[in-house]
């Protein structure tokens, strides 16, 4: 199998698609800046592992040098799922239905109970991070949880099956410090398809 680099994905949608839930401005600087700088710090670190293999870099600090990789692959990876579990305005939001909507029923009684928990856990994030809602096979349950900064508090193996980017970058140009401001307006455009073609994948 031939190596290759990350490459930033197309936006499935245009740079003004979420308005005016998230300004075209915000979507611009996020993703043409932030998740391009996360592509090119993932190819750049492993540019440099390749050479400290080939013996060309001397004195290097490796433990460094894996925490930039997990920083930008995650970086990278993450916003990839965000983009895609986010619809243009009109397109998105309201209530899940097919099975996301019967996990949520089963588990949270409503939806109504579901969404204020999610939301709780999103303006109770301290600093830098995520809210994500993920699936475990094992035990068939949803898990509202976090992940702080790009990697901390991730389980292994549990799918993400909703994402927020909570990071100010996502919100400020617009929202300044209105975070909560950000996440009410964020369920305007919750795509409950990239869910739901989610959970089919691991179900
Ligand atoms: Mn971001």
């Amino acid at each position: 199998m031939d190596l290759k680099k990350y490459e930033l994905p197309n936006l499935p949608y245009s740079l003004d698609a979420l308005e005016p839930y998230i300004s075209k401005d915000i979507m611009d600087v996020h993703y043409n800046g932030h998740h391009k700088a996360y592509v090119n710090g993932a190819n750049a670190t492993i540019d440099k592992i390749n050479s400290i293999v080939k013996g060309e870099t001397k004195g290097y600090d490796l433990a460094g040098v894996v925490r930039n990789l997990v920083f930008n692959v995650n970086g990278h990876k993450l916003h990839s799922l965000f983009w895609r579990a986010m619809a243009p305005s009109g397109k998105g939001g309201g209530k899940p239905g097919g099975i996301l909507g019967d996990m949520i029923e089963k588990q949270y009684g409503s939806f109504d109970t579901f969404k204020q928990l999610f939301t709780d856990s999103m303006k109770s994030l301290t600093g830098t991070g995520w809210t994500v809602l993920l699936f475990d096979k094992e035990t068939g349950r949803l898990e509202i949880s976090t992940i702080e900064n790009h990697f901390i508090n991730h389980i292994a193996e549990l799918p993400i099956v909703q994402i927020v980017d909570e990071f100010e970058h996502a919100y400020y140009l617009q929202y300044k410090n209105n975070r909560n401001a950000y996440i009410d307006a964020w369920w305007n455009v919750v795509n409950w398809d990239f869910s739901e073609e989610v959970l089919k994948r691991y179900l």
